[in-house]
C-alpha cells in the first residue's frame, strides 16, 4: 500500500508504528531495553528478531526504526540503518562492507571528513583507494578493476558542486561487481536519485535536510534489505553508532515538513545564482541545474533541482571574500548547510583548512570560493543583502 504513495505522502506517514495509546504525532520511546513476558520469550528474541520486537537501543528501537522506514521510503529503497552522525553513517558502511585488500574508487571532490575515512583509515587496514576526477566517465572506466570491491562518491560534491553520471558509474561499477554507494547529503532526500540511478547505498547526512533547522547531528544508510539488515547491521549494533531515539523523534517531524522546506531553499538557491552570476565582484557562480554550471545539462537530467546550496567566486581572492562576508547582515558565517537561516562559509579557511595547496588547487577551493546555503528568509531580503555585500568591494 504505502509503496504507492507519493514522496510527500510517504514523508509524512511512512513507517509509522502506534502504541496501545493510538497517539497521532509518534511516541518518543525513550528506553534502552524492553521487557520479556517469560525467559523463554527473551530466549527466543535473542535467536531471531520479528519486525516489530525490539531488545536493545543499540540494535534497534521503536521511534528508530519509524525513522528508518520513513526515510527508506522516501528516497527509494527497502531498508535504513540510523546513526549518530552522516560521518558514523560514512565510515560505518565503509568498514562494513570492506576489507583489507580490496580496491575502491572514489571520485576525490569529497568532504574533507569522507576524504579522511578513505585515504587515512581505510588505507590503514589494507585497502587500497584510487581517487580519480568524479565528473571524467573515462576516468571511472579507467580506474575501475576486476578486484574493485566498492566505488564511493558524492551525488553531488560539497563545496565544488561537481555532478557525478550517477548512470555511468553504476553501469560500470557493477559490470566489475562492485556495490556502489553515493554520499547523498547535497543531492537532498527530496531530490534524491540514488535509488533510480541503481546505487546500491544513499548515504545521507540528516543533520542537513532532514533536521533543517540546525539543531541534532544525524546520518542514514539506505539500501536494499539484505545489505542494511546483514552486514552493516551486524557491524553498527556491535560497534556503537545506532542513533538515538530522541533524534530519530525530531527526525520524523523534519521529514514531515522537508518537502516544502527543501523545495523553497532550492527555488531560492537557484534564483540567488541568478541574480548574483552578472555581478561585475563575480567571477563564477555555480548551481548543478543552473545553465552557468558547466554540468548543467548533466544535472538536470539526473534531478529536477540542484538542492540547497550554491557557490560562488569572488574576484580579489581571500582579502575581498573576507570583507564580503563581514558585510553580510541576515546571511550568517557557519559552516553548516540546509539551515532554515541562509549560511556562507569559506571552505579553503574552515571546512577544508586541514587539505594542502595542491588538493584545494586540484578540488578548486580557491581563496575567492565561498559557499552559500540558502535558507528559508524571503528571497528578495537574501538577494538584496548578498548584492550590498559584494557592492561594498568596488
Ligand atoms: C555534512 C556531510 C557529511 C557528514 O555529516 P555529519 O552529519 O556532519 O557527520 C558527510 N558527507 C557530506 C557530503 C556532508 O555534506
Amino acid at each position: 500500500m504505502s509503496n504507492d504513495w507519493k514522496p510527500r505522502t510517504k514523508a509524512v506517514h511512512a513507517g509509522t508504528r502506534r502504541s496501545q495509546y493510538n497517539e497521532v504525532s509518534e511516541a518518543v520511546f525513550l528506553t534502552q531495553g524492553f521487557v520479556y513476558d517469560s525467559a523463554e520469550q527473551a530466549e527466543a528474541r535473542f535467536q531471531s528478531l520479528g519486525d516489530d520486537e525490539f531488545i536493545y537501543a543499540r540494535y534497534g528501537n521503536p521511534t528508530v526504526r519509524m525513522f528508518e522506514d520513513r526515510i527508506a521510503s522516501l528516497l527509494g529503497y527497502e531498508d535504513c540503518f540510523a546513526c549518530t552522525s552522516g560521518m558514523a553513517a560514512v565510515s560505518g558502511a565503509l568498514t562494513a562492507l570492506l576489507k583489507a585488500g580490496d580496491h575502491v574508487v572514489a571520485a576525490r571532490a569529497l568532504f574533507g571528513s569522507c576524504l579522511y575515512v578513505l585515504e587515512d583509515i581505510l588505507a590503514r587496514f589494507g585497502v587500497e583507494v584510487t581517487l580519480i576526477d568524479g565528473t571524467d566517465n573515462a576516468a571511472w572506466d579507467a580506474a575501475l578493476r576486476p578486484d574493485t570491491r566498492l566505488v564511493f562518491f558524492e551525488s553531488i560534491s560539497n563545496p565544488t558542486l561537481e555532478v557525478v553520471d550517477m548512470r555511468h558509474v553504476v553501469e560500470k561499477a557493477h559490470a566489475v561487481g562492485a556495490l556502489v554507494v553515493a554520499d547523498d547529503a547535497m543531492a537532498t532526500p527530496v531530490f534524491s536519485y540514488a535509488a533510480a540511478c541503481g546505487a546500491d547505498i544513499a548515504i545521507v547526512s540528516t543533520t542537513k535536510h532532514v533536521d533543517g533547522q540546525g539543531r541534532l547531528l544525524g546520518g542514514a544508510i539506505c539500501g536494499a534489505k539484505d545489505l542494511i539488515r546483514g552486514p552493516i547491521e551486524a557491524y553498527m549494533k556491535h560497534t556503537g553508532g545506532a542513533m538515538n531515539p530522541f533524534t530519530a523523534w525530531t527526525h520524523l517531524k523534519g521529514l514531515e515538513t522537508i518537502d516544502l522546506r527543501v523545495r523553497a531553499q532550492s527555488d531560492a538557491a537557484y534564483r540567488l545564482a541568478d541574480a548574483l552570476a552578472d555581478h561585475p565582484q563575480v567571477a563564477a557562480v555555480r548551481y548543478p541545474t543552473h545553465p552557468a554550471h558547466p554540468q548543467h545539462a548533466l544535472a538536470q537530467a539526473q534531478a529536477a533541482s540542484g538542492g540547497t546550496v550554491l557557490s560562488l567566486e569572488v574576484k580579489g581572492g581571500k582579502e575581498a571574500c573576507f570583507r564580503f562576508l563581514n558585510a553580510l547582515e541576515i546571511v550568517t558565517i557557519s559552516n553548516n548547510f540546509a539551515d532554515a537561516k541562509s549560511i556562507a562559509t569559506h571552505p579553503a579557511t574552515t571546512t577544508h583548512q586541514r587539505l594542502t595547496q595542491d588538493q584545494k588547487d586540484v578540488l578548486g577551493i580557491s581563496p575567492g570560493l565561498v559557499r552559500l546555503s540558502a535558507g528559508l528568509e524571503d528571497v528578495d531580503d537574501l538577494i538584496a543583502d548578498l548584492i550590498q555585500a559584494l557592492d561594498r568591494l568596488n
